[in-house]
């Protein structure tokens, strides 16, 4: 080789070498953007969107809360991806492991992150006594519509059952700052569990409320609408909603929501009354609501079909 051909072939393996050195290393996740909503309390706003690829299950607000000794994951997003992306906004703000990830529910666009956490040395996932049960009888059914939803962006995400339960009341201690957890009797699910910040007065209402995008009744609409009777009750600060933004305006969201459910409640019972069928019920109920909520078509008419099996039985 003459020394302007050796150049060139050292040259070349370099960039070869650099190459796959770039092709092999795994991706670094972007940090997502978090907004600190009270001092130490960081939350992701999800977008008002079904799971696509593009947003990765980035549909539901998550987030941490920051302690002295350990941070507190509350919620993971709907992927193993968006869980490592949240995770790296943990570690923009801080070096203190993760000691707790915390699930307020069963539904995938709030545990699917999980995974992301699962060599956090020490943590505990946490989470309503009913959520492992829960998880465990739609584990296939929520992974396999995941895949069909994002592809193989997909890949790590798997279900993570709580290793650390909540039957009725448990405080979790971050180093100077407690958060008390509360597990619900069945509302939006059947494992509903809240988080309150005593330190700064935030309460992570996970599914419990929902802001602008229309609720989804997976559980029982008359224990959803005593739920937030008692849930206004803890007179928090300001909540951090499932989905869209509560903030200090939690009692009227309360309101509208309040509002949703009872009307679903009492129309069906009428149609129920006046013996109509379900597809009728279905098709006339709630029409007033139509224009209050988003993604309104995609979840009306399965909210008045749970509304009506739960209702048709009553006393
Ligand atoms: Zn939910």
């Amino acid at each position: 080789m003459t020394r302007e051909s050796e150049f060139r072939f050292a040259w070349r393996l370099a960039a070869a070498i650099f190459i796959a050195v770039a092709v092999e290393a795994p991706a670094v996740a972007a940090p997502l953007t978090v907004r600190e909503v009270a001092p130490g309390v960081f939350v992701h706003f999800g977008a008002h969107e079904e799971t696509t690829r593009d947003n990765l299950g980035s549909i539901a607000n998550i987030g941490f809360v920051v302690g002295e000794k350990c941070v507190a994951v509350v919620d993971t997003g709907g992927s193993a991806a968006l869980g490592a992306q949240l995770r790296e906004s943990v570690r923009a703000v801080t070096r203190l492991p993760v000691c707790f990830v915390i699930n307020t529910h069963m539904h995938p666009d709030h545990v699917f992150g999980n995974a992301a956490f699962s060599d956090e040395p020490g943590v505990a996932f946490v989470g309503h006594a009913k959520l492992g049960a829960a998880l465990a009888a739609r584990e296939r059914g929520y992974l396999d519509r995941l895949h069909q939803e994002i592809g193989d962006a997909a890949a790590g995400t798997r279900v993570i059952a709580p290793t650390l339960t909540v039957a009725s009341t448990r405080d979790l201690d971050l180093g100077g700052r407690v958060l008390n957890l509360r597990a619900w009797p069945t509302a939006h699910t059947d494992n509903d569990l809240t988080v309150l910040d005593a330190q700064t007065g935030t309460l992570w209402s996970g599914d419990l409320l929902f802001v602008e995008r229309i609720p989804s009744i997976d559980g029982s609409l008359i224990g959803w609408l005593k739920v937030l009777g008692e849930l206004r009750q803890l007179e928090p600060k300001r909540v951090v909603s499932g989905h869209g933004d509560a903030g200090a305006g939690w009692r009227a969201a309360i309101d509208r929501l309040e509002e949703y459910l009872a009307v679903v409640r009492n129309e069906t019972r009428s149609a129920i009354k006046a013996r109509r069928t379900m597809q009728a019920a279905v098709a006339e109920v709630g029409a007033t609501q139509r224009g209050k909520w988003l993604l309104f078509d995609d979840y009306h008419k399965r909210n008045v079909t749970a509304a009506y099996a739960e209702l048709e039985w009553e006393d």
